[in-house]
């Protein structure tokens, strides 16, 4: 299955406006590689001057987070519909920052997940176990239990889901390539047996320590569609290499 790769990058609790320079320095990346989605998701206070800026461009926009309501009496929650009108096409959900830092659990991601499909927008949803639970050989079923209980039922084959080792974000470490290509295959197993086509369509990011020094080995891996990059999205010259480190640019596409 021919899927389309994605580069998606999730700048977290950092940016303010004057960062925003750096997200132009990567619109001449995301134009000249037509191959490639390319998605910023900047604090949710940057997204309408940035969709501003990026307007006409190729670059897609997302959110961080969005909260499962659509509106009401939810003092400091941001609803998928605002971000959408800010101009986002995306969210990310189920970020372990966010389970660990909101104690969010897989129902509420997937009730995010819903509202998120509901507005509009594409959720890039995140699973990924803890240093411990792969020490206990238990990555596998700590991710496919996260994929069984946090995609909603009937998601559509545009969901992405991003697999994210938790013990590899913003440590430096990454699994092997073998153990990335292992676990990809459990999620695509997971989403293709209750997906079916739709499943097999869905695209499957690595994240976790991607940089542009290792971006080229991982993101050519079998079975991984793309990634999802913290720290290295925030500079233009390193998230930029990211993209240029795909096979597809390098295949000149
Ligand atoms: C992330 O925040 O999703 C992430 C993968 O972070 P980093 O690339 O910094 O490890």
């Amino acid at each position: 299955m021919n899927r389309r790769p994605l580069i998606a990058g999730n700048w977290k609790m950092f940016g303010l406006a004057a960062d925003l320079s750096e997200m132009e320095g990567l619109a001449p990346h995301a134009a000249r590689l037509t191959g490639l989605d390319i998605v910023l998701c900047p604090p949710a206070t940057l997204i309408a001057q940035a969709a501003w800026r990026l307007k006409g461009g190729v670059m897609g926009l997302g959110g961080q987070d969005c909260a499962p309501a659509q509106q009401g009496p939810h003092t400091g929650d941001v609803s998928a519909a605002m971000l959408k009108d800010a101009g986002a096409a995306w969210v990310i959900l189920g970020h372990s920052e966010r389970r660990r830092d909101h104690g969010e659990s897989d129902a509420l991601v997937r009730a995010k997940a819903d509202a998120a499909l509901a507005a509009g927008l594409t959720p890039i949803l995140c699973v990924g176990e803890t240093i411990e639970e792969r020490k206990a050989g238990a990555a596998d079923s700590v991710v496919t239990r996260q994929l069984a209980r946090s995609v909603p039922d009937g998601a559509p084959a545009s969901l992405v889901i991003a697999y994210e080792p938790v013990w590899a974000i913003g440590t430096g470490l990454t699994p092997s390539a073998a153990e990335i290509v292992e676990i990809h295959a459990v999620v695509r197993a997971a989403l293709m047996a209750r997906f079916g086509a739709d499943g097999a369509a869905m695209r499957i990011l690595y994240g976790g320590s991607v940089k542009p020094a290792n971006a080229g080995e991982i993101l050519a891996l079998d079975g991984v569609d793309g990634a999802l990059v913290g720290a290295a999205s925030l500079k233009a010259a390193d998230f930029g290499a990211i993209m240029e480190a795909h096979p597809a640019a390098r295949a000149g596409n």
